[in-house]
């Protein structure tokens, strides 16, 4: 029997599409043309793979209207958002397209004049993705341009929340002109696939983006054929407004930082950590801010913050507000839910907690929800302390006009991505990831070419 799910809308739980599971025999037939596709595609020379790539992005954005209002749909962000993560989803296939051309090797002075040293680089082989239902266009693309232009072949398996944009995707690829056994797409549960997908020995590598838990999973099943992984897990962002800040522009920055995508982006601002002397200020004037935001279906121009993925994402972010207000934190706006279990509709109205402390659940765990929880500091010691105190380490933001704050806080901070006085620091020609256990790998600038690529060492000798 044909297994199928039904894609909803997060906003009306409407089902918007069904969409079939392909069958642990397509997986594995899929993986099998992965590897011959593979064959062909890295013999493709590294110009036409670059003008591929470039004609793949022009089709995107020739069809951003339709790929936003499908994300929007399927994700619930609003359309604003959407067309952004168009943009910010081409500008990874654009930075690609350029550094195919720049696959240098190199020669070193041998020891012996008899001898010649030359190292190249060459691609992986097939390489497996798996992609996460916050950003289903940027999370795919980030992977699939470097994978491409390196000349690997690459199968996606997006999250069966939102498959639809990654399913147009991978279609304008082919009519792009990249071949259908380099880039394709397999629908399925992630546990299944996961399996598929590490088992297989086509495949040279793994890259995840996703909860922590499960890529822990996948670099534990990767190991048993020695795949390369790349894992791009969860965060816990701290964001520190120090003494001397500018207050108005950190209070839109982080506004910016915690509510985008309604808080579920793993690099959300998800501890908010403020001086002492301006906490009352600084906390008044965000709630106010906050207050302004609209709640509502992202189809409707009018909103700013759209729905929660599902009922676990949901209930999750329920949970942690309560525990934090039952352990003395004080709501300043928000704690306001717009949810119907019939109908699947999830709605967070933006939160702020002030008098948060380390004892609630909230600055232990990644939200991934419209909640601001703030709290003090005295010293920047004590202000690095708390930010460092947890095993992620993807992303945290820090706001001070004065250099020797700054310099201290970017030294000391164990973030692999860092905004000083930056609330969206993430960039195509930027490395992108985490230390800790938020990841393993960088993806975006020259680094995130680099795991597509092996490292081959020539000895000619005899000369
Ligand atoms: P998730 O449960 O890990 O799901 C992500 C993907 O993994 C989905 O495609 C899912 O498929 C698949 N999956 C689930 N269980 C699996 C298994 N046992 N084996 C293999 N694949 C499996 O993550 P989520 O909670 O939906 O997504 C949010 C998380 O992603 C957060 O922790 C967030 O911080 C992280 N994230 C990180 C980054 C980054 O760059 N560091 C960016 C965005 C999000 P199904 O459709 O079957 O569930």
């Amino acid at each position: 029997m044909v297994s199928s799910f039904i894609v909803k809308n997060p906003a009306t739980g409407e089902s918007i599409q069904e969409v079939p599971r392909h069958t642990e025999e397509e997986i594995n037939q899929a993986l099998d043309k992965g590897h011959t596709g593979f064959k062909k595609w890295s013999k493709i020379n590294a110009h036409e793979r670059s003008r591929l790539l470039k004609k793949w992005s022009l089709l995107i954005q020739e069809n951003k209207e339709e790929i936003a209002k499908v994300m929007t749909m399927e994700n619930g962000k609003p359309l604003s958002e959407s067309n952004g993560e168009v943009n910010y989803a081409t500008s990874y296939i654009d930075w690609y397209a350029e550094e195919a051309l720049r696959l240098y090797g190199r020669t070193i002075p041998a020891a012996s004049e008899a001898k010649r040293i030359v190292v190249s680089k060459q691609p992986i082989g097939l390489v497996a993705a798996i992609t996460p239902w916050n950003f289903p266009a940027a999370m795919m693309t980030r992977k699939a341009a470097p994978a491409l232009a390196a000349g690997c072949s690459f199968i996606v398996k997006p999250a069966e929340e939102t498959p639809l944009t990654t399913i147009r995707l991978v279609e304008l690829a082919h009519e792009a002109g990249i071949p259908e056994d380099a880039i394709q797409c397999v629908n399925g549960r992630g546990s299944v696939v996961g399996r598929l997908f590490t088992e297989s020995p086509h495949v040279r590598k793994i890259t995840f983006t996703g909860s922590t838990p499960v890529g822990k999973s996948l670099i534990k099943d990767s190991a048993e054929t020695i795949k390369h992984v790349t894992m791009e897990l969860g965060g816990h962002a701290p964001l520190i407004v120090a003494e001397d800040a500018d207050i108005d522009f950190a209070v839109a920055q982080t506004l910016l930082t915690k509510f985008r995508n309604a808080g579920q982006t793993c690099v959300c601002a998800n501890r908010i950590l403020v001086h002492e002397n301006i906490v009352d200020t600084f906390s008044e004037k965000f709630a106010e801010a906050t207050k302004q935001l609209k709640v509502g279906n992202g189809l409707d121009e009018a909103t700013d913050v759209g729905p929660i993925i599902n009922e676990k994402g949901y209930n999750k972010i329920v949970a942690q507000v309560n525990d934090a207000i039952s352990k003395g934190a004080e709501v300043l706006v928000g704690n306001k839910y717009d949810a119907d279990k019939e109908k699947g509709f999830f709605f967070v109205y933006p939160t702020v907690l002030k008098n948060v402390d380390g004892s609630m659940d909230i600055m232990q765990e990644e939200t991934f929800g419209p909640v601001a929880p703030i709290t003090s500091f005295k010293t920047l010691e004590e202000a690095v302390e708390i930010a460092n105190n947890t095993p992620y380490g993807l992303a945290a933001y820090f706001f001070t006009n004065d250099y020797r704050t700054g310099t201290y806080l970017h030294d000391n901070l164990d973030f692999g991505i860092i905004g000083w006085n930056d609330g969206a620091p993430s960039a195509a020609h930027a490395p992108f990831g985490g230390m800790k256990e938020s990841g393993l790998g960088r993806e975006g600038g020259i680094e995130g070419i680099e795991p597509y690529l092996e490292t081959k060492y020539l000895s000619i000798g005899n000369l």
